[in-house]
């Protein structure tokens, strides 16, 4: 038996105004000091107002949001009761509004430990909604959580489907403007969800669509959302992209990408879409070297010039993502972040370390052991093909 899951989705440039058919007493925002400096929490807090509701905001949220952050959320939630919880705010933001919401309903839960085997019973206070402001992580549409233990520098990929948005608002009049370089990584990020769900192990019928139209989405738009972060249709397509990216991926797992990905990500501190689309293509290469993968369906989807095999639709998409780099200055290497060869191999056995503990490494098509880590964080680093 398998499950489909999804939040209701509000999306196009106006679907703020669906808040205010919302019915309820109190709204609590978990976000960012910037959504206030924006003028983003005040729009929602206004919708919120017109159908009703108070609103309290915490908006300490830091990027990469660690444990003690959302115990304190979960503290001045608890205090305020509300029934409705909002993330507004990138993936940080929503991932620390959906641990913090998990404290509030489950005061006696262990954030380190929230697994999907374990019933919490969420929804017994309050229901969740998410609203993006960039297109990248997707957590509007999945049950995914990332925290980052700062003492362990590691992070802490948990999730339980109960922490499912009940409403994902995918309005792209919140991500109109955003600067070049968070719109290059948080691409990366949707086009990295859309080929990995693809390519999991737990990859299915009802995922499949959503991973091939997500990822076409995020090639034929990144560009130029890239080029000019006032054009409204590549913004809004972009947009669409990451909640439909989240769904697929929220439905089949991910892959490698991101196991190494959330390892170099909590060690260097590149962010996430950095992190993980820099390491696709090599995880591409690798998984195909092994046969039996799904990238000539990809291939054949997105009319990349690739034949029918298995090896050629790998090559072909490998060429299509490193063209796309070109296009928004994308680093195609560890090195080319700037990171520095002694201090890259001096953390390489905690790379390897934190990519064995990260569960997306279980969903790969292709399982790597210590040696394949170590080996394909090293060919990330001088950007070296993989052939093995
Ligand atoms: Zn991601």
């Amino acid at each position: 038996m398998w499950i489909f899951s999804s939040p209701k989705v509000v999306f196009g440039d106006d679907a703020l105004e669906y808040l205010e058919n919302l019915r309820g007493q109190r709204a609590f925002f978990v976000t960012d000091a910037n959504m206030v400096a924006f003028g983003f929490v005040d729009q929602v807090q206004q919708r919120l107002a017109a159908a009703g509701l108070e609103s309290a905001v915490f908006a300490e949220v830091e990027p990469n949001p660690s444990l003690q952050t959302v115990r304190r959320a979960a503290e001045i939630m608890a205090a305020y009761e509300p029934d409705w919880v909002i993330g507004l705010g990138g993936g940080s933001a929503m991932d620390a509004a959906k641990a913090a919401w998990l404290l509030y309903e489950r005061p006696d839960a262990d954030p380190t430990a929230i697994n999907p085997m374990e019933e919490y019973g969420l929804r017994q206070k309050a229901r969740l909604i998410a609203i993006p402001t960039t297109s990248g992580t997707g957590s509007e549409a999945t049950w995914a959580t990332v925290l980052t233990d700062t003492e362990l520098q590691m992070k802490l990929s948990m999730g339980t489907p109960e922490l499912l948005p009940d409403l994902a608002i995918v309005d792209s009049s919140l991500v109109l403007g955003l600067p070049p370089r968070i719109t290059a990584d948080t691409g990366m990020d949707v086009l990295t969800h859309a080929i990995e769900a693809y390519t999991s192990t737990l990859a299915n019928d009802f995922s499949d669509g959503m991973a091939l139209k997500a990822a076409e989405l995020a090639l034929t738009y990144l560009p130029a959302a890239y080029a000019d972060g006032a054009d409204a249709e590549a913004r809004g397509r972009m947009h669409n992209a990451a909640a439909i990216a989240g769904i697929a991926f929220g439905n089949s797992m991910l892959g490698l990408s991101h196991a190494m990905g959330h390892s170099l990500g909590a060690v260097f501190h590149v962010p996430h879409g950095r992190s993980v689309g820099l390491f696709l293509p090599y995880v591409i290469e690798f998984t195909a070297n092994g046969g039996g993968t799904r990238y000539a369906d990809i291939a054949h989807f997105l009319r990349l010039p690739a034949g029918d095999d298995e090896a050629a639709g790998a090559a072909a998409l490998v060429a299509a993502l490193r063209d796309l780099a070109q296009q928004i200055d994308f680093a195609c290497s560890i090195q080319a972040l700037g990171i520095a060869r002694d201090a890259f191999e001096q953390a390489l056995p905690k790379l390897v370390a934190n990519a064995e503990a990260d569960n997306q490494l279980f969903f790969n098509a292709r399982f790597a052991d210590s040696d394949d880590l170590a080996r394909l964080f090293m060919c990330a680093y001088e950007g070296r093909p993989v052939d093995w």
